[in-house]
């Protein structure tokens, strides 16, 4: 989509998209490349003085209006998500949808409150009035991933543009249908056309193309820790600015006085959630010895009865990963589970019959899982659970915090003072206390150490989507 036009790659080149539930062809889209990307950079460019002098006011007025369109779309657009991604409707519609809403809401409400300073100088001589300014960067490149399509499109289009940016984005090859209808959407709900443009295509390619144009001011992209790495080498020559939302391998701890059964529950939704393909994934679960067994009994019992299936059954609660590469990776990490000793609990197989053809596998606990095992230490990114007992506090603080990651962790305790102490030990860039995988618009999200750098979401995000000028005005 450059501008207001649905147009195929200049190269011609196509990708075929397929849904992960069956392995059938859904249909295919434009592998677009250096000069697609060229185009809608362009597009942006010459859309970013229309965006940026519009009033605030009548900015956020688009953003909510983009926000009603969706939410008056939800249904189409929670099924284009489960047949793309597999996930089950309930979850496309009620989390996907739901918030992706929510987030152009939010950042609609934004445009107006996105102020300056004035500023108390003392010069050597005479007076000033300094004030700040909050200026948008220009054109905003989004690179973001499969897992949450419409979701973390969002959360990176929608302060772009609430802060005045114009956008290029760049989806997943393996789902870019939800975020094609997005921007359709958003030119229906008035966005100007230019405002978001959009190319699908391979990363290496139209990803790159991006990261290389030297009009593109900022990167936001969420994604694999090594795309980040080389995102960050690329984007170097340039010196754009970056957010990177990148993998993690998080811990949740249940210390012995945690409510058991909702901490359960909070570690069933923790790993389970989307199929395990969740960066903030509570794949580590640390249980105090003392409730270790009570727990895994509880686990494996709740997992062992989760329903696979097409994510458009009614009945389905889990469904396929991504694509056929990635259940071989997952399914790799089982056979190094057992290699290195772990014990399986349950899972680790494929259901036989209809869903044999898709990217099915059933959801995994090991425990006697020790930190130096591959499945404790590196991000599985699919339903498998390493579960690792403890004895004491600060060893579970200390193993939980020896990652080369730090998206989130959780706690699960009713002592209110160990909650606020272990929360602020925990090396990540989100702690949930008797909760897990919460996300709200207004609350910052992005990781500590190789879990990347920036934030998504709240006033954080859109702040790193401007630059501050100060302006001095002699007042002698
Ligand atoms: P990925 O890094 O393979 O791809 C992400 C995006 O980057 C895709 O659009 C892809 O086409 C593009 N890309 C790939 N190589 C590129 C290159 N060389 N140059 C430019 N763009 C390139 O990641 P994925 O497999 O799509 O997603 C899974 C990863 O995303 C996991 O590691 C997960 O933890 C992470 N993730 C992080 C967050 C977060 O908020 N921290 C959220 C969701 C997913």
């Amino acid at each position: 989509m450059v501008g207001a036009e649905r147009r195929g790659a200049t190269g011609n080149g196509q990708i075929t998209t397929e849904d992960p539930a069956t392995g059938t062809t859904l249909t295919s889209i434009a592998a677009g490349g250096k000069l697609d990307v060229d185009e809608a950079v362009a597009s942006a460019q010459s859309t970013f003085g229309e965006w940026r002098a519009m009033s605030a006011a009548a900015r956020g007025h688009v953003l909510l209006d983009i926000a009603t369109m969706l939410d008056a779309h939800a249904e189409e657009l929670a099924t284009l998500e489960t047949l793309d991604n597999g996930k089950p409707f309930t979850e496309s519609l009620y989390v996907d949808v739901a918030l992706a809403a929510q987030v152009w809401r939010y950042y609609g409400g934004w445009t107006t409150k996105l102020t300056g300073q004035t500023v108390p100088v003392s010069p050597p001589v005479g007076e000033a009035l300094v004030y700040t300014r909050r200026e948008p960067l220009g054109v905003v490149g989004a690179i973001v991933p499969w897992n949450f399509p419409l979701l973390i499109a969002s959360w990176k289009v929608a302060p772009a543009l609430a802060a005045g940016n114009t956008v290029v984005l760049k989806p997943s090859e393996f789902t870019s249908l939800s975020a094609l209808r997005m921007v359709e959407l958003a030119l229906e709900a008035g966005l100007p056309p230019g405002a978001m443009n959009l190319v699908t295509g391979y990363g290496p390619e139209a990803g790159q193309a991006l990261i290389d144009h030297p009009s593109v001011a900022k990167i936001s992209f969420t994604g694999s820790t090594d795309t980040g790495r080389r995102i960050v080498t690329a984007s170097a020559p340039h010196l754009k600015k970056l957010t990177l939302e990148l993998g993690g391998k998080s811990a949740n701890i249940v210390f012995p006085d945690a409510d058991l059964a909702a901490a359960a529950q909070g570690a069933l939704t923790g790993i389970f959630m989307n199929q395990g393909q969740v960066c903030c994934a509570g794949s580590r679960l640390f249980v105090h010895r003392d409730v270790h067994d009570e727990l895994v009994q509880e686990l494996a019992s709740a997992a062992k009865a989760i329903q696979l299936g097409h994510g458009l059954a009614d009945d389905t609660e889990m469904g396929p990963l991504i694509s056929p590469k990635q259940l071989e990776r997952v399914q790799g990490y089982v056979e190094s589970g057992l290699r290195e000793g772990a014990t399986l609990v349950c899972g680790g197989d494929r259901p036989n019959g209809v869903l044999a053809n898709g990217n099915f596998l059933s959801p995994t606990v090991f425990t006697q899982v020790r930190d130096d095992m591959s499945i404790a230490a590196e991000e599985i990114f699919g339903p498998v659970l390493s579960v690792l007992s403890f004895d004491d506090e600060n060893e579970a603080v200390r193993r939980a915090n020896a990652s080369a990651y730090g998206l989130a962790a959780g706690v699960w305790t009713n002592d209110v003072r160990r909650a606020h102490r272990v929360a602020a030990e925990l090396d990540a860039g989100t702690v949930w206390v008797n909760m897990y995988n919460m996300i709200d618009p207004a609350a910052p999200f992005g990781g500590f150490k190789a879990s990347g750098y920036g934030r998504d979401l709240g006033e954080e995000a859109l702040l790193g989507y401007t630059q501050t000028k100060s302006v001095w005005l002699n007042l002698d």
